[in-house]
C-alpha cells in the first residue's frame, strides 16, 4: 500500500534537539507536509467525526517522558511506544476508547532515550530473558518511514543478549528491515484475518494480499515469525474464508520450517466502545448486538461483551483444526 503522508504536522520543538527529530522534519518537508511549531497539537472540525478523521491524518513530532514501561500480558513482559495512535480507521479498534475524541499520532523521536529504559528494564530481569512488545497503542511499521526507529530498535535487539522485540501491524512497509542484522531476536506478527473483514472493517491498512506478501519476505529474510488472527468474528461464511485464509498462509510460507505461532482473539466490545464507533462508524456493519454475546470482566475493570461459551469454543477448536492441518510447526500461543 501506499506510505502514509501525513495532511499536517506539529512538532514539538523539544524534539529538534534529537537527531531523529531533525530527520524526522527533512522528511516532512521533502512530502510537503504542512508544519506547525508548538507545544500543542490543534485539530478543528466541526463533528465528532471529522475530529477523528482530521486527528488520523495528523502528526505530533515529540519526546517519549516514559520511564517505568507498562506490563503486557499475556504477549510480552513490557511494552514500550515508539509512536502513538496509527492512520488506519479500524472500526473495532480497542484504542478508540483510550485515545479520545482527536486520536492524533504522536511519534517519538528521543530513541537513545527510548533504548535506555529498555535496557534498564533488560539489567533489573538478569539473569532471565525480557519480552518487549512494541505496537500495544499504535502501528509501529505505518510510521516508521518517516523516523527509521524500529529499524533502531531491531539493530539494538540484535547486540542484545537478553532482550527480545515482538512487533505486531497491519502494514506492508517491511523493505528497510530486510536487511539488517536481527540476529532472530525481533520477532515479526501480522496481525492478519479474512478478505471480508479486512474489506470491511480495516480501513487504511495493507489488504490481505499485501500483509502475507509482507509477511513471505519477513520470513525469507529469518525473522522469528508469528500472526495474530483478531479479531475473529462469526459471520455468513467465516469458517470457508478462515479456511482460505489458512490456505493462503500455507502456499505462501511454504519451505519456512521454524515455529510460526498464532494469537487468536474473538471479537469482543465494551459498551463504550459501541457507542464511540456508532459515532463515528454509523452505518458499520459490525456485529454489535449484546443479545448475541455474554459478559466477560475485563482486565482494565471493564465487562465486555464476547461470544457465548459454546460459540467462541467453536471458534477456537475450529481455527485450530486448520492451523494444525495446515501448519505441522505452528504453536498456538492463546485463544481469548
Ligand atoms: S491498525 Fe491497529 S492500531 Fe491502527 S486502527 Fe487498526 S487496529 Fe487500531
Amino acid at each position: 500500500m501506499k506510505l502514509f503522508i501525513p495532511y499536517k504536522a506539529f512538532i514539538n520543538p523539544k524534539s529538534m534537539e534529537y537527531e531523529v527529530g531533525k530527520f524526522a522534519r527533512e522528511q516532512l518537508e521533502k512530502l510537503n507536509v504542512p508544519i506547525i511549531e508548538g507545544r500543542t497539537v490543534l485539530i478543528e472540525g466541526e463533528s465528532s467525526i471529522e475530529n477523528y478523521v482530521k486527528a488520523k491524518k495528523t502528526i505530533y513530532l515529540t519526546v517519549n517522558k516514559e520511564k517505568k514501561l507498562r506490563h503486557c500480558s499475556p504477549s510480552a513482559d513490557y511494552q514500550f511506544s515508539l509512536s502513538s495512535s496509527c492512520p488506519g480507521h479500524c472500526e473495532y479498534c480497542y484504542l478508540q476508547t483510550t485515545q479520545g475524541e482527536k486520536p492524533c499520532m504522536k511519534v517519538f523521536v528521543n530513541i537513545d532515550e527510548i533504548l535506555a529504559v529498555i535496557q534498564r528494564h533488560i539489567d533489573e530481569n538478569l539473569p532471565n530473558i525480557t519480552y518487549f512488545e512494541c505496537g500495544s497503542i499504535t502501528d509501529p511499521i505505518a510510521l516508521e518511514h518517516l523516523t527509521g526507529n524500529l529499524k533502531r530498535c531491531v539493530e539494538f535487539f540484535a547486540k542484545s543478549e537478553n532482550g527480545r522485540l515482538k512487533v505486531v501491524t497491519k502494514y506492508d512497509h517491511i523493505d528497510s528491515f530486510l536487511d539488517i542484522n536481527h540476529n532472530k531476536h525481533t520477532k515479526f506478527r501480522f496481525s492478519i484475518n479474512t478478505k471480508y473483514i479486512i474489506n470491511k472493517f480495516e480501513h487504511n491498512t495493507a489488504s490481505f494480499e499485501e500483509r502475507i506478501k509482507a509477511a513471505r519476505k519477513i520470513a525469507q529474510a529469518g525473522y522469528p515469525l508469528g500472526f495474530i488472527i483478531a479479531p475473529i468474528m462469526i459471520y455468513d461464511n467465516w469458517q470457508e474464508d478462515y479456511k482460505e485464509l489458512l490456505d493462503k498462509l500455507k502456499s505462501e510460507l511454504e519451505g519456512y520450517e521454524e515455529k510460526i505461532t498464532f494469537e487468536l482473539i474473538q471479537h469482543r466490545f465494551t459498551n463504550t466502545a459501541k457507542e464511540l464507533i456508532l459515532k463515528r462508524f454509523p452505518k458499520t456493519e459490525l456485529d454489535l448486538n449484546e443479545e448475541n454475546r455474554q459478559l466477560k470482566w475485563g482486565p482494565y475493570g471493564k465487562f465486555k461483551h464476547v461470544y457465548p461459551r459454546k460459540k467462541s469454543d467453536e471458534i477456537r477448536d475450529y481455527i485450530a483444526q486448520i492451523i494444525n492441518e495446515n501448519f505441522s510447526n505452528a504453536k498456538i500461543e492463546y485463544f481469548t
